[in-house]
């Protein structure tokens, strides 16, 4: 088995690309955010507010209508796209082009949403991050897998991994299985835990930040933006799933000695992202 090689505060330092002081919206990256669901219009905003705060020069959402006002009213720096359905993604259709996708936050398991998102994988070319019900709809469909586009980020907690790769006895047994999974269809897994590693067909990478505090509602829903916003300003999907979840931790980092680990909320990995930016 590949032993996890630990990502070192100088590598994510080579990998990180200041920001051009000649630069603008356009160039900054236009990245799209698929989420919620009634119930859960929460994850919607976190990602994409987690997305326009770390670096990408435009965001749009797709939203289920019952969210366009609370979007609108709570991130005025998003665009926001509706479906035709009032409490579910029923399909998936832009106005736009943008640069890199996310999608899964909050948005369930509901048959039109899983039908969507199919016809989505179909056409899809875009860099993409899949997380939360996007991950279990998959599970539930195996055949699917076949559809993602090679480097492909997949982001899985514990029980999301499972359903994904099936259980194992051992660390090393879910390594393993991790690493073919990951080349079986030539994906990247970000294997969310304490700590995450990363995961492609070549490297067993081991995140270095982060601590208790992000075991919190809505912290992988911040993770996905954080990462769709870097591959929307041309981070490779290697570099923007390392990047992305060395600052997701850092937050945390930062914020500790403020909030101690019972009043760390995901909205404080949101407002420490400057601070761990810099
Ligand atoms: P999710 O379960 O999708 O909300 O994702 C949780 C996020 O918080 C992932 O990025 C995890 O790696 C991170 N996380 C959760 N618990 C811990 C912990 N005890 N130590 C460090 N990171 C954690
Ligand atoms: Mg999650």
């Amino acid at each position: 088995m590949k032993i996890p090689i630990s990502i070192t505060q100088a590598e994510i330092q080579k990998i990180y690309k200041p920001i051009n002081p000649h630069t603008h919206k356009g160039i900054q990256g236009h990245a799209a955010i698929i989420a919620g669901s009634y119930g859960k219009i929460g994850a919607a905003v976190l990602a994409s507010r987690a997305c326009i705060k770390s670096g990408c020069g435009l965001v749009t959402t797709l939203i289920p209508k019952c969210g366009y006002e609370i979007l609108q009213s709570t991130i005025p720096e998003v665009m926001v796209v509706t479906t035709t359905h009032e409490k579910y993604i029923s399909e998936i259709i832009f106005d736009i082009e943008p640069k890199a996708v996310g999608i899964g936050p909050g948005i369930g398991q509901e048959p039109n949403t899983q039908k969507a998102f199919y016809e989505f994988l179909k056409t899809n070319k875009k860099p993409l991050v899949i997380d939360a019900d996007a991950l279990n709809i998959l599970s539930n469909n195996n055949s699917w897998l076949n559809l993602l586009q090679s480097e492909t980020i997949l982001t899985p907690h514990p029980k999301e991994l499972e359903r994904l790769i099936g259980s194992w006895k051992s660390d090393q047994e879910k390594f393993e299985k991790t690493i073919e999974f990951s080349k079986q269809y030539q994906v990247i897994i970000v294997m969310k835990g304490a700590p995450t590693h990363i995961v492609n067909s070549k490297n067993v990478d081991e995140n270095t930040t982060g601590n208790a505090a992000l075991a919190t509602a809505g912290s992988g829903d911040v993770l996905t933006g954080i990462i769709t916003s870097l591959l929307a300003q041309g981070y490779s999907p290697i570099q923007a799933a390392q990047l992305g979840v060395y600052i997701h931790g850092l937050t945390a980092d930062i914020a500790l000695p403020e909030t101690g680990y019972q009043s760390f909320i995901a909205s404080d990995i949101i407002a420490n992202l400057g601070k761990a930016f810099l």
